[in-house]
């Protein structure tokens, strides 16, 4: 299954070749204004012979010692700056992030799913919907609690992620359905996957006590669409496939007839 793109950093330093850069240019500007002003203001000779040394010396340590300090204040602001802004990029890219998976799972939520799929029919990729629904789920809830079902909630996710390949896109649809995209227009392929799947979740190991291991099916329905197939369409032909799973006996993988 695709995951979302790793956010980079790119380190940011405070430079003293800059600073120091910085202050040279500032050094050779004071010479040329103290000159400049020797120039311009009509000095006579003898004050100048004693004076001259002074005023160079003393444009050179006042430029030197407020401009390299101040380059590495400004830096330093600077950086605090860019360390501040790619704190909130990296907030703002996790929280993006999380609204577009399910917290519990970990996988997309149905919104971001849907939006996938989305993009996947507007590149005009056709593909297979696979509806998948966990078996008598509301039991491990009323004989384990909440938490256990939460649990096993956990691990359906983990068995659907083992069975299907990165360019899949599976998503939690809500409570214990689970939908799954499979791109092309295999679809014995889908069958495949959808297979693999149930399987999957059949073998999940799921001890919500000591000693005890419940054992959990899920009923699949599958659907294939062109690109021009409504998402809507495809997720009701699924659904149709599911139930059709469900009323023949549970735990197992069902083709819409109009695939
Ligand atoms: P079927 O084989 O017909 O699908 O039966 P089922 O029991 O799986 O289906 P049903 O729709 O009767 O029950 C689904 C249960 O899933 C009911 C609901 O309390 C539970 N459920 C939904 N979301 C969550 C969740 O996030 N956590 C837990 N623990 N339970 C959930
Ligand atoms: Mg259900
Ligand atoms: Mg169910």
């Amino acid at each position: 299954m695709d995951k979302d793109p790793i956010i980079t950093e790119s380190p940011v330093r405070v430079s003293y070749r800059r600073a120091l850069a910085i202050t040279m240019i500032n050094l050779a500007v004071s010479q040329v204004i103290t000159g400049l002003a020797i120039l311009v203001c009509d000095i006579p000779d003898y004050i100048l012979r004693e004076v001259i040394g002074i005023w160079f010396a003393l444009a050179a340590i006042c430029a030197t010692s407020v401009t390299f300090p101040l380059a590495l204040i400004f830096q330093r602001e600077r950086l605090k700056l860019a360390q501040a802004m790619q704190q909130l990029e990296k907030a703002h890219a996790e929280l993006a992030s999380r609204a577009r998976m399910d917290p519990l799972t970990g996988l997309l939520n149905r919104e971001a799913f849907l939006s996938r799929i989305g993009r996947f029919k507007e590149r005009k990729t056709s593909g297979a919907m696979l509806m998948v629904d966990v078996d008598h789920f509301k039991q491990i809830n009323d004989n384990y609690g909440h938490q256990a079902g939460d649990e096993a909630l956990k691990l359906v996710s983990k068995a659907i992620m083992d069975a299907t390949r990165d360019e899949d896109i599976g998503g939690r649809i809500g409570g214990e359905e689970f939908g799954i995209f499979v791109p092309g227009e295999n679809i014995q392929l889908a069958r495949i996957i959808a297979e693999r799947v149930r399987l999957s979740i059949a073998q999940i190991e799921f001890s919500p006590e000591p000693g005890s291991r419940i054992s959990m099916t899920a009923s699949i329905g599958v659907a294939q669409g062109s690109w021009s197939t409504q998402i809507s369409e495809l997720f009701r032909r699924a659904d149709d496939g599911m139930y059709e799973a469900k009323h023949s006996g549970r735990n197992r993988v069902m083709v819409h007839k109009a695939a």
